[in-house]
């Protein structure tokens, strides 16, 4: 690990004009993730701005405030806290699905909201400083492109890069239309959540459209009528603990057997959650069943192109398309 300055911010606003003054500087939240990049020498922040005692409330709280049944999501609370909440629960249980699914109990009790947003790849090669990787050293090469790729991209992938991203919490928040808001030296500003994240095209140092000094203060969820048929599903090598091999976040509306809304997001497949948008289209209007189902994972993933390693994505990914929506249908229930 290299040297690094530490420092506090005990505001949002100082935290931001330390970043904006630094642009070598990371903050520091529930240190999850960057603290063991910074011990691999992954990452090589000359300062960490420690963010966790920022007392804001309005960055830690869950709350409703907008509209009629959103939720708004601190950025600095707790994943464990997150997933915990009567509101989520009750409103949102996808996100508790997706976020409970995620790495283990001590993990979540520390890590925040924001940071799991901004969590990086668990591309082998990103952490093996001994190979080229284009994300960690711009210009190297991309070592998994030809190398070890099974755990790689399907979708979206460039010549640059064919990370993952590796979150849980994320594709549910995809298939929820969430909203990232964000500060700022000069202002805040809210991103829709199929924006937050990019995709690596010839520029896979970047994870996300964070500007420098920017800091996400909060989540927020609209209102949806999805509460009663939505289910996360997690395929991964062993059953706690482990990434996903691929995810489906899928959620319904329905009168009856008629399907008025329907959200499908992936995850484990591209570098930022991968929403199937023309395969909810599809679903619109139509009775559910397991044969409508199988129709619209085979739209979802036609435009999948898999690497040397992945194949198995693609047929692994349509089938559990039809599953969690089957889940979703009935009730959306862990067993
Ligand atoms: Fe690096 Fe991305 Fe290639 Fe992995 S896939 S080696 S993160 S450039």
């Amino acid at each position: 690990m290299q040297p690094f300055k530490y420092s506090r911010a005990v505001d949002v606003g100082t935290a931001t004009t330390k970043n904006a003054a630094n642009p070598s500087a990371k903050f520091l939240a529930g240190g999850t993730n960057i603290i063991d990049l910074m011990k691999e020498d992954v990452e090589q922040p000359n300062e960490l701005i420690d963010i966790s005692n920022i007392k804001l409330t309005e960055v830690k709280k869950i709350g409703t405030g907008i509209g009629n049944g959103g939720i708004t999501i601190g950025g600095l609370g707790k994943n464990t806290d997150a997933a915990n909440h009567p509101l989520i629960k009750q409103n949102f249980p996808l996100l508790t699905q997706a976020i409970l699914a995620g790495a283990s109990a001590q993990i979540r009790n520390m890590a925040t909201n924001g940071g799991n947003l901004n969590q990086r790849t668990r591309c082998p090669y990103f952490y093996e400083v001994a190979m080229p990787c284009n994300k960690r050293q711009p210009g190297t090469g991309c070592s998994a492109l030809k190398g070890v790729n099974k755990l790689h991209a399907i979708f979206g992938w460039s010549d640059s890069c064919v990370a993952v991203h590796p979150s849980d919490m994320c594709v549910a928040l995809a298939a929820l239309d969430a909203v990232v808001k964000v500060q700022g030296v000069s202002g805040s500003r809210t991103i829709p959540f199929a924006d937050y994240h990019r995709l690596p095209g010839t520029t896979p140092e970047k994870d996300n459209n964070l500007n420098t000094g920017e800091l996400i203060t909060a989540i927020e969820i609209p209102a949806n009528n999805f509460a009663a048929k939505s289910y996360y599903l997690k395929v991964r090598d062993r059953s706690s603990y482990a990434f996903a091999l691929i995810s489906v976040a899928a959620a319904l509306e329905t009168v009856g057997t008629e399907i008025k809304q329907a959200r499908i997001a992936l995850g484990g497949v591209a570098h930022k959650p991968w929403r199937a948008t023309e395969a909810e289209k599809f679903l619109v209007g139509k009775t559910s069943g397991e044969a409508l189902f199988r129709e619209a994972a085979s739209i979802a993933m036609k435009d999948a192109k898999p690497l040397e390693d992945n194949l198995y994505k693609v047929e692994l990914s349509s089938k559990a398309i039809v599953r969690a929506l089957l889940q979703a249908m009935s009730g959306g229930q862990h067993s």
